[in-house]
Parts: structure tokens; sequence; C-alpha cells
């Protein structure tokens, strides 16, 4: 005949219970769009390799960019299918670019030290109006500001947002603006 120990399924269920949440805290979400793709404008001066990444929390209204804000949409950008993105691109770019990604700041910094470790620049473009200087500190670039639809992106004079030369202090909206005006 088999005895069932119950206790000891008992005391099994209840790790189980207890050690999920702590599993889940552990596994980082960060999709991508896939593929990652070449931009010449958003950084001046760079040509940048931009990861779109999904699961934007901010919601600002007339966002242009709903589809990605399920953060379960994309691919996973894991570190070795990024490693690989930089060491393919690596000749043609001088600059790693995301769009958003803020919200997991510790595996973003991962990202951030990668591209730098690879003698590539970076640059965030953020929702947020501010950062961290733990973000900012492996960041050559940075873009804050929601998106308010009557105010305009970088290229219009009444902007919120503002993109920043970290090492030299410059705001780069004037140069975005030259550059756009230049292609109407
Ligand atoms: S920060 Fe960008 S992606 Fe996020 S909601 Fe605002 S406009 Fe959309």
């Amino acid at each position: 005949m088999q005895f069932i120990d119950v206790t000891q399924s008992f005391y099994r269920q209840r790790d189980l219970i207890l050690v999920l949440p702590i599993l889940k805290l552990c596994i980082v979400m960060f999709n991508y769009v896939t593929p990652p793709e070449m931009v010449f404008q958003e950084v001046p001066k760079e040509i940048a390799l931009c990861f779109t990444i999904t699961g934007c929390p901010l919601n600002c209204p007339g966002c242009h960019s709903k589809d990605t804000h399920d953060p379960t949409a994309g691919s996973p950008l894991t570190l070795g299918v990024y490693k690989q993105w930089l060491i393919d691109y690596k000749q043609f770019i001088s600059c790693v670019l995301f769009f958003g990604g803020e919200w997991e700041q510790k595996y973003l910094i991962k990202l951030l030290k990668l591209a730098h470790k690879l003698e590539l620049k970076t640059c965030l473009y953020t929702g947020k109006n501010n950062l961290p200087n733990t973000v900012l500190e492996h960041l050559d670039y940075v873009k804050y500001g929601p998106w308010i639809a009557n105010l305009g992106g970088l290229e219009s004079e009444q902007t919120n947002q503002q993109l920043w030369n970290l090492h030299t202090g410059e705001l780069l909206n004037p140069l975005i603006r030259a550059t756009r005006q230049l292609d109407d």
C-alpha cells in the first residue's frame, strides 16, 4: 500500500507559492520591435542603431506608438541578441539609441555599458522629464519629455521636449530643427 505524505506535499506547494513572486521579480521583460533601425536624424551628427523597447507605461495622449505599449509585444532583447546586433552593425554606426526602456533601469544600464565597451555612443529617448544619475552616467545624449500633441516634437519651436548632449551640455533642438527644415 502506498502512503502519501500530505505534510511534504503541503510544504512543496507552500514553497512554490512563496518562490513564484520572487521568480517573477527576477524575470526581466525587455522586448524590442524587430529589426532595430539605422537612423540618421534622431541624434545629430551620429548614425544610430535604434531599438524601440515595448512596454512604455507613460500613455501620453495621442501617442503614435500605441502598438508598442504592450510589454509582451516584440521579441526579447537578450544580452546575446543585442550584442550580435551591435557586432553586425558596428562598422556602420557611431551610436546606439533606445526609444524607452528606462522602466527596466538595471537591465538598460547593462546594455548601455555594453555599447560603450564596443566604443559606441549611447542615447535614450525618454518620455520622462528627468532620470537618475545612475542612468545618466551611461548616456552621451538624452531626450526628455512626454509627447504633447499641441506642442509638437523636437523639430517644433514650442516643444516641451529637449535633446541634450550630456558631455558638452548643449541643447540639440536647434540642430534637429535645422536638419529637418533642410529635408522639407
Ligand atoms: S513616451 Fe513615447 S511611447 Fe511612451 S506613451 Fe509617450 S509618446 Fe508614447
